[in-house]
């Protein structure tokens, strides 16, 4: 587990979020609407996850950069990395470690490394340059609110219900058992599906409106490192539905053309 070794380091900032609300003109109130109205989001997307849709919102369609591809897919960023070679030889299921333990451990420590990116993307997806959860042109995921009815969300509101609610599942003991007596639940594979749809997409999000930022951090290298490492396993232990990489699918086959994914 080197890769997540390496993310603790470089991630001291703290993020100055309250900062960008009051820059926008949001105060306390925001803050509570948004915590309360996250349960509801939350349990609509337990049930069901969120969906897709194409949009007609020109403020989201061509990202930052035209017509041109999107910097991620450009040279030399898309042969950035932290670590060299294959991650198949990390995420493969270690003899004699057992697969919920190891897929449950996993799942962690992603969303754990994908929380450290966020702290430091946050205060730069705002409701102003993100008024949508976009990932690329035509491509908006919407939220489905506790009637189940698609809605669209600024991606920083998107983000923040997304990580509430995988930190609700991760912190399930009904689905992610700690104790040595309690097995995984049936239904253990679905919620990891579920889990790393979401994830994915706030991969997608950043790749295509805030991988400029992740440059002018220096932080690109370890990004395409965290996410080869998190196709990799999703490859492996079949959680990725291919209609969710489609915003990533020419960053994925470069990876695989590098030898990063096999
Ligand atoms: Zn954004």
């Amino acid at each position: 587990m080197t890769i997540f070794n390496a993310f603790s380091k470089g991630f001291g900032r703290q993020s100055r979020k309250q900062n960008k609300k009051q820059g926008l003109g949001q105060g306390k109130g925001s803050e509570t609407s948004l915590a309360s109205s996250t349960s509801n989001a939350s349990s609509a997307t337990g049930s069901t996850g969120a969906t897709t849709a194409a949009t007609n919102n020109g403020q989201v369609q061509g990202s930052a950069f035209g017509n041109k591809k999107p910097l991620f897919v450009r040279q030399p960023f898309i042969q950035s990395a932290l670590v060299k070679g294959s991650f198949k030889t990390i995420v493969i299921l270690p003899r004699y470690v057992d697969l919920g333990d190891w897929l449950a451990l996993n799942m962690f420590e992603f969303f754990s490394n994908l929380k450290q990116f966020h702290l430091v993307i946050d205060e730069f997806c705002t409701a102003r340059t993100c008024p949508s959860m976009s990932a690329g042109p035509g491509l908006d995921y919407l939220w489905l609110d506790a009637n189940r009815k698609p809605i669209r969300l600024p991606a920083e509101t998107y983000t923040s219900y997304v990580l509430t609610w995988i930190n609700n599942k991760l912190n399930d003991e009904t689905l992610f058992p700690t104790r040595a007596n309690m097995t995984f639940p049936a239904n253990f594979p679905s919620t990891l599906r579920n889990i790393y749809r979401q994830m994915l997409r706030i991969f997608a999000h950043y790749y295509h409106n805030h991988f400029e930022t992740l440059v002018h951090l220096s932080m690109e290298a370890h990004w395409n490192s965290f996410f080869a490492h998190f196709v990799s396993f999703g490859r492996e232990f079949s959680l990725i539905d291919k209609r969710d990489i489609e915003p990533l699918q020419e960053l994925i086959s470069a990876f695989e053309a590098q030898g990063k994914l096999s």
